[in-house]
């Protein structure tokens, strides 16, 4: 056996397999609960008429060991694959441990003639929670928030049952699949303490996070994990593995994106806080215009969907304009404008000559920018509209390819009719490759159409992602056989940036952008309607400006979320379909919470959201109540913003920590704050600001 150990984290290997036996916690947590079922790594080379043929690392001979200070490295100079026999690839896996944190390096020489199509490196063979009746849970990066899935004593299973052979966790809903650089990290979580499992680089090869139980459901009703070691003589246990997707061609080396492995003591805040401090010590966000960093709100309108409603003529934009000065709104982002439709002719956007053309638009912005109303025009560049006549001479050759030559299509967006409602006549949409120069031309063409019109920015619909590719294998198009399909996705930003020039004032803007997006986007928008909203993205980066979706005709719940997780509002009666005239409650609203974040701004604009952490608010019962946030101004001041989405009052006790005297709070229905020992009511569905009372000399009023 061979150890690594720096009094935080004690590491175990096999010498003679490589295998990774023992990962250990400061609390003797051991996420490789029995050596005997420690892994190494597994690779997937295909033969050429067997596809799942597999190289598993602890069925090599002993690797050659090289040790280190603080490392160990284990190589092998060949391997043996189940169905193939000897293949000349050496394998090289490195494991570090500095301060804590786990890296591994893995690297691939391939002299063989097959391909590596997979390496599953580093792989946990037996993660369990440190007792049995314990659970475990994998918390990730979802669209605008955070998901948690079960792994014990309940099992999710993501992929369902066909294909597989064991419950799996790989790829779900439309994030499709949880890897780098959308899903840079897991977090593997126990009732106390946690293992932190991300990418250590910010490269954008594809680096999935792959959960399989073993042998399968003790009762397949509850998708319950037999609690016991064994059942039928198989061990009971899951296999967790970092899977890369590399593409290794003969002759090809290449060096894996590295991981990071990190315990830490507490919930997934405190995991999230490894990643976020990661993040932070590389990454740069995009500069926001000052007009987007202020407290404001937007009002979305979509003019025409591919179902040709041709609502307004650009001519009457003004209209809209007014409206959103009159109720305070500071922007537009304006939808379905280009010829044809919303998600018709993609991925053009010249202006419908129906609604009046470009000059039309041109000059209906320049009105609305006239009143103090700025205009977002929406863009999308992900797609070829694969109904155009000219698809297969223009945008065919741009499209991903899959490996068997063809396009990816993704089923595309319905609207209006029932004809349309029924998918009949779906307008269905073909990826195109950010990889290729000429289409990335093409869309400095778009962008240029954009910026002409005079708009205030871009919302790029659908930035934070390339369904349902992940790797392109069109050579033709000047990258290499599998690239990633992510890779240029802040590079079209940067050179929208250059060819823009100065222009602080534009806005790029983006739909739920993933994480590593801020460093292009200065705006990220959303949509958030759920009472149990996880705000992982908003607690990793919270000086960033996100945005909600209020659809109600009278949704004082969004608005108080919006309150609590500092999300600027986007106006959007009848599905970003209507006028803000429509719904004057929500508009009312949403005012007299634009009036309580002024006044507290300090905290709940200016300052740092840390969700619940710093206070705890309980019920009278003693019970928590959710949902409530905790805000830090500059100065380390604090404040609590607490909802109550329900229909009869709530009658609950502050507590920040370490505090012990008395409060000043308001709700949004209030125009004042009052005084109070830190037992405030709730009316139904509202939503309140709670200070200390020394802090109240600092309100904005
Ligand atoms: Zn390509």
């Amino acid at each position: 056996m061979i150890t690594l150990e720096d009094g935080r984290t004690r590491v175990a290997f096999d010498e003679s397999t490589g295998a990774l036996t023992g990962l250990s916690s400061a609390s003797g947590w051991n996420v490789v609960a029995r050596p005997n079922l420690g892994s190494a790594y597994r690779l997937l080379v295909p033969l050429p008429h067997r596809r799942n043929n597999v190289v598993e690392g602890v069925d090599q001979r002993a690797p050659r060991v090289e040790r280190g200070a603080t490392s160990v490295a284990f190589v092998w100079p060949d391997v043996l694959s189940e169905h193939g026999g000897a293949h000349e690839i050496t394998v090289r896996q490195e494991y570090e441990l500095i301060g804590g944190c786990l890296l591994v390096r893995t690297r691939i020489d391939n002299r063989s003639d097959r391909v590596v199509e997979n390496v599953s490196s580093p792989v946990l063979g037996d993660l369990r929670p440190s007792t049995t009746d314990g659970a475990l849970t994998a918390y990730r990066h979802d669209y605008g928030s955070g998901m948690a899935q079960p792994m014990w004593p309940r099992f999710e299973n993501s992929v369902g049952y066909h294909g597989v052979d064991v419950p799996t966790q790989l790829a779900q809903g439309w994030m499709a699949g949880y890897g780098a650089p959308a899903v840079p990290y897991s977090l593997l979580q126990t009732d106390v303490e946690g293992l932190y499992v991300g990418v250590d680089e910010p490269s954008s090869e594809f680096v999935a996070w792959h959960t399989e139980l073993w042998p399968g459901y003790g009762d397949s009703l509850e998708a319950s994990v037999p609690l016991a070691d064994e059942v039928s003589g198989v061990p009971v246990r899951i296999r967790f593995a970092a899977v890369h997707v590399p593409y290794i061609m003969p002759g090809e080396s290449r060096e894996l994106t590295p991981l990071r492995l990190q315990f830490y003591e507490g919930d997934w805040h405190a995991g999230a806080d490894v990643y976020a401090a990661w993040r932070d010590s590389w990454m740069t966000p995009a500069p926001v215009p000052e007009w987007a960093r202020e407290l404001h709100s937007w009002h979305q309108i979509q003019i025409n969907s591919p179902e040709d409603e041709l609502r307004l003529d650009f001519d009457q934009l003004v209209e809209v304009g007014r409206e959103a000065a009159e109720a305070g709104v500071t922007a537009i982002q304006l939808v379905g404008f280009n010829a044809g439709g919303q998600d018709r002719n993609n991925p053009s956007h010249d202006p419908d000559a129906r609604l009046g053309g470009f000059d039309g638009l041109k000059s209906a912005i320049a009105d609305i920018r006239a009143l103090g109303v700025r205009v977002v025009l929406f863009a999308k560049f992900n797609w070829a509209d694969l109904s155009r006549p000219d698809f297969e001479t223009a945008w065919l050759p741009h499209a991903v390819k899959d490996p068997y030559g063809d396009y990816y299509m993704y089923p595309g967006y319905r609207y209006e009719t029932a004809t349309q409602l029924l998918d009949i006549n779906t307008r269905r949409l073909v990826t195109m490759c950010f990889l290729s120069e000429a289409y990335l031309e093409e869309c400095m063409r778009q962008f240029d159409t954009l910026v002409a019109l005079g708009a205030d920015g871009i919302l790029y619909d659908e930035c934070l992602h390339h369904l349902p590719s992940w790797c392109c294998f069109d050579e033709s198009h000047g990258h290499r056989y599998g690239a990633p399909t992510y890779a240029n996705d802040r590079e079209l930003v940067r050179r929208f940036r250059e060819r823009l020039g100065d222009r602080p004032d534009f806005l790029f803007a983006g739909e739920a952008v993933y994480d590593w997006e801020f460093e292009a986007y200065g705006l990220s928008y959303h949509r958030s309607e759920n009472r149990h909203h996880f705000p992982l993205h908003r607690y990793t980066a919270p000086e960033q400006q996100m945005m909600t979706a209020v659809t109600g005709f009278d949704d004082r719940n969004m608005i108080n979320q919006a309150l609590l997780y500092r999300y600027v509002v986007s106006l959007e009666p009848y599905n970003f379909k209507g006028r803000l005239t429509d719904f004057p409650l929500t508009v009312d609203y949403n005012r007299r919470m634009h009036e309580l974040r002024l006044s507290a701004r300090a905290w709940i604009w200016d300052g740092r959201f840390s969700d619940t952490v710093g206070a705890s608010v309980i019920d009278d019962a003693g019970e928590p109540v959710h949902p409530y946030t905790v805000f830090t101004a500059e100065d380390g001041s604090k404040a609590v913003c607490v909802a109550n989405y329900d229909r009869v009052a709530l009658t609950c006790r502050v507590l920040l920590d370490g505090y012990s005297g008395a409060y000043r709070a308001r709700t949004i229905d209030d125009d004042a704050w009052s005084s109070t020992d830190g037992v405030i009511v709730l009316p139904p569905r509202s939503a309140a600001v709670v200070i200390p009372e020394a802090d109240a000399a600092r309100l904005d009023d």
